[in-house]
């Protein structure tokens, strides 16, 4: 039996990048937990479907990062896979989907991020940003990527970028779909 972990990026303590909508401030920690819950419910379906035996598991809102790192670690070993689900933010005119792996990272884990990766450009049709190291982050290291199981985090769009916003106001339980699948695909 295979587990996906699935991580909201963002939780209670912790509501991540903040941006001004037409309707009011927006944070990061909302839309990461709605996509990481739709992802959850495709993936038990997906599964169900293709008579996978996958396990899934998420974090809760009331823990913190290194909590989520920490439940990850204890819920996942190798083979398995941890998914962390990101928005970006940046100035306004910055725009598209990318996905960050360890530095370095294991010829599975690139894989699953250009599968990831392509998916999600495909459903949001945004610029692709490509797949990235932790390197290529603000953080330079990302704990969560840290797993012996196969680590991925994606960006999904830029909720400071009112047109990747509204893309994927559109279009979640596409990019939810698409998500579920290409993590499927990979255990
Ligand atoms: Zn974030």
């Amino acid at each position: 039996m295979k587990t996906i972990y699935l991580e909201a990026g963002h939780h209670l303590s912790d509501p991540g990048a903040v941006t001004q909508t037409p309707d009011g401030q927006l944070t990061e920690a909302p839309l990461t937990t709605a996509l990481r819950n739709s992802v959850a419910v495709k993936l038990n379906e997906l599964a169900a479907l293709q008579s996978k035996a996958v396990l899934v598991v998420t974090d809760s809102d009331a823990m913190n990062l290194s909590q989520t790192i920490a439940h990850a670690g204890r819920q996942t070993k190798a083979g398995d896979i941890v998914c962390s689900i990101h928005f970006n933010a940046g100035p306004l005119a910055a725009s598209g989907t990318e996905t960050f792996i360890a530095f370095p990272a294991s010829e599975a884990e690139r894989l699953l991020a250009q599968r990831l990766q392509k998916a999600m450009c495909t459903v949001l049709q945004l610029p692709n940003r490509g797949v990235k190291t932790e390197l290529q982050s603000a953080r330079r290291r990302l704990g969560i990527l840290h797993h012996p199981a196969h680590n991925v985090l994606v960006e999904v769009c830029f909720i400071t970028n009112a047109t990747d916003l509204g893309t994927y106001l559109q279009k979640q339980a596409l990019v939810a779909e698409a998500i579920a699948k290409s993590l499927l695909m990979s255990v």
